[in-house]
């Protein structure tokens, strides 16, 4: 058996050896006759030459040995429906939209934007999309119409496809009026909006431009519709991400360099095994969703285990804290990934629900998103008795970082790390100011990855080269290389620590968001002519978003009837613009904020004080009462 080290060695030392290895995992149409070109840095072209498909790796392929085997199961706790379907089923759903949407006009290169709840039909249009070659731009559930609408202009989406409503924890979230209004925001329309009716909430048709699936599905329902073959560098989707900026940026992803990628972790980190079951409880909003939902367990050959709902409550909607260990029994997961929050959450809940389960087909509980605390990772550590495996990552790589590969080589875990340099990932420490290496244990600096960066990992920013270069690969003076902006140690035996972010991006419940996004839309109140939003810590999410507010009517300040009522229209606002994940947990009211004698907000500096800390160096602020009166609010509760 290889070691690790010398598997990790080979990855970074030999690379076109390497990955010309993984690449047998999946199928190609036409074999690649170049494995890396990196001529022009930081752009890493993987597999060119060859020609290959997202789809029918993930589903045709199958067909022969595994027709008849589960490939999809869909679990609704929202709307009681359970139903399996088959690879030669989800084949034939995935043509009826891949049909749709070309009769809707969609051919190869145009974007489809997905704007769906969890539901088997977003699964269909994802794989339809990467079947005929369209890109497809898959925008959170729970985003609301700015959100939408921004991503709407910056994709130009030729058809939207969407969905009634939602649902969480048994309240409908009407979906159809917050597109409408995301669509007129636009300045891009889309030609065609394709709908699917789930009957929870009546929707208004927009004539010429609305369609139902139910209609297009029953015109298309035998239609056949071959795998468009893609260049393995063309676009397989975008996919937005919130960064230092209010304007989400467009990661994009290729087609056989992510096929490949994915198909190695699915073997190599996450052990997982055709014919088996893989149950993610990720939204197909991010980027794990995308990886870990739709694409990575189907092209290994699993069933993917796609729910909607809380993890505590029943397919009979009544509450159940056991519900995902009841469909880990009843459909024998084999591997499982979720996030710290969603643990934490089930750890308020009956522990003997842990135990009432037949949880022996689970060989590991795969983590990420965000920091995994020790309380939770020896929790869940000691229910289920099956190795907890923290995996560091972001939108921009698509699959893991920084994790433990047992199936390479067994190594322990250590509670706090997420692990070590994953093969392909050539991961560095850098001194944030001077750019120097960190090369001794237990330094902190900043987390960076030299180029090439691995197959899979982003091409660039859709339709923005430069921002690309720019915002990533440009932060460390005199030397490109990626930097994730993340803080990280490495311990003496090379397992790194996550420190959280150097910008401004937070995180509330493994959810990645840009507080100037937040920010921007709280001073289009009119009632606001500062704000400072900052991530603080928060026991269940890990953190919360928090907003000080200068109000324009100084009255505010001393009337805590106005403050309530303001704090209260900020959030809706934020709630109508961003997405209720975006509303901050507290709006507090000062009379200013603490800048630098620049002008420069001293976010970090609030934040601190927020959670206890020290504030650090404040010989740059201009005047230190306004972090004494950020100080007074947060005392006062
Ligand atoms: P996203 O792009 O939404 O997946 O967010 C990526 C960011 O989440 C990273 O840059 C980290 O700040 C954080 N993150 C993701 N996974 C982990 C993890 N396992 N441990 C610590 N932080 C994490």
């Amino acid at each position: 058996m290889t070691s690790y080290a010398d598997f990790y060695r080979q990855s970074i030392n030999e690379p076109d050896a390497f990955w010309t290895e993984q690449a047998k995992l999946i199928d190609w149409q036409q074999p690649f006759t170049r494995v890396c070109n990196y001529d022009k840095p930081p752009f890493a072209h993987w597999f060119e030459g060859g020609t290959t498909n997202l789809c029918h790796n993930a589903v045709d392929r199958h067909l022969k040995d595994r027709a008849d085997q589960a490939a999809l199961i869909y679990v609704s706790t929202e709307t009681g429906v359970e139903k399996t379907y088959s690879f030669t089923e989800l084949h034939a759903e995935v043509q009826r939209m891949a049909a749709s949407l070309q009769a809707l006009g969609v051919t190869k290169g145009d974007r489809v934007l997905i704007y769906m709840p969890m539901i088997a039909e977003a699964a269909f249009a994802m794989l339809a999309c990467a079947r005929i070659g369209a890109i497809h731009c898959v925008v959170f559930g729970g985003f609301a119409s700015g959100s939408l609408a921004s991503r709407i202009e910056d994709a130009t989406p030729k058809v939207i496809v969407s969905a009634d409503a939602g649902s969480r924890g048994g309240k409908i979230v009407p979906y159809k009026p917050l597109l409408d209004e995301a669509i007129r925001l636009s300045s891009h329309k889309p030609e065609a909006v394709l709908l699917a009716d789930r009957g929870l909430s009546p929707m208004q048709l927009v004539a010429g431009r609305d369609q139902l699936w139910s209609d297009l599905r029953a015109k298309h329902v035998n239609d056949k519709v071959p795998c468009e073959w893609m260049k393995s560098t063309d676009i397989s989707y975008t996919i937005y991400t919130s960064g230092t900026t209010g304007k989400p940026k467009g990661v994009q992803r290729d087609t056989g360099g992510y096929a490949v990628a994915l198909a190695a972790s699915m073997k190599h980190i996450f052990d997982g095994r055709a014919g088996e079951t893989y149950f993610s409880t990720s939204d197909i909003g991010w980027v794990v969703g995308h990886s870990y939902i739709i694409y990575g367990p189907l092209i290994a050959g699993m069933a993917t285990l796609m729910y909607e709902g809380l993890p505590t409550r029943g397919l009979d909607k009544e509450p159940d804290g056991g519900i995902w260990w009841r469909l880990v029994e009843k459909y024998k997961v084999t591997a499982m990934f979720s996030a710290p929050t969603a643990v934490r959450v089930l750890k308020k809940q009956d522990p003997a629900l842990l135990k009432k389960y037949d949880l022996s087909s689970l060989r590991a509980l795969f983590l990420a998103g965000e920091p995994l605390d020790e309380p939770t990772a020896r929790w869940i550590s000691e229910g289920l008795q099956v190795p907890i495996i923290d995996n560091y990552w972001q939108t921009e790589s698509g699959w893991p970082i920084l994790t433990i590969a047992n199936p390479v080589e067994k190594k322990a875990s250590k509670f706090g790390s997420p692990g070590i340099p994953m093969y392909g990932y050539n991961v560095k420490l850098l001194h944030e100011s001077t750019g120097e290496e960190l090369t001794q244990p237990n330094e902190k600096g900043v987390v960076v990855l030299e180029g090439p960066t691995p197959p899979g990992f982003m091409q660039t920013v859709w339709k923005d080269d430069a921002r690309f270069v720019n915002t990533y690969w440009k932060t460390v003076p005199g030397k490109m290389v990626y930097s994730t902006f993340d803080w990280g140690i490495r311990d003496k035996d090379g397992y790194y620590f996550i420190l959280g972010r150097t910008d401004d991006v937070i995180n509330v419940a493994g959810h990645r968001l840009g507080t100037r996004e937040i920010e921007e839309s709280i001073s289009g109140h009119a009632g606001v002519a500062e704000v400072a939003v900052v991530g603080v810590a928060d026991t269940l999410k890990g953190q919360v978003a928090m907003a000080f507010v200068v109000p324009k009517d100084a009255s505010v300040l001393a009337n805590s009837a106005e403050a309530l009522k303001l704090e209260g229209e900020v959030m809706k606002r934020v709630d109508q613009d961003l997405g209720a994940l975006a509303r901050p947990s507290r709006v507090r009211f000062v009379s200013m904020l603490p800048k630098t004698r620049s002008g420069k907000l001293l976010r970090r500096a609030i934040q601190a004080v927020c959670e206890g800390r020290d504030a650090g160096d404040l010989t740059t602020m201009d005047d230190p009462s306004a972090l004494q009166q950020i100080r007074d609010r947060v005392e006062a509760g």
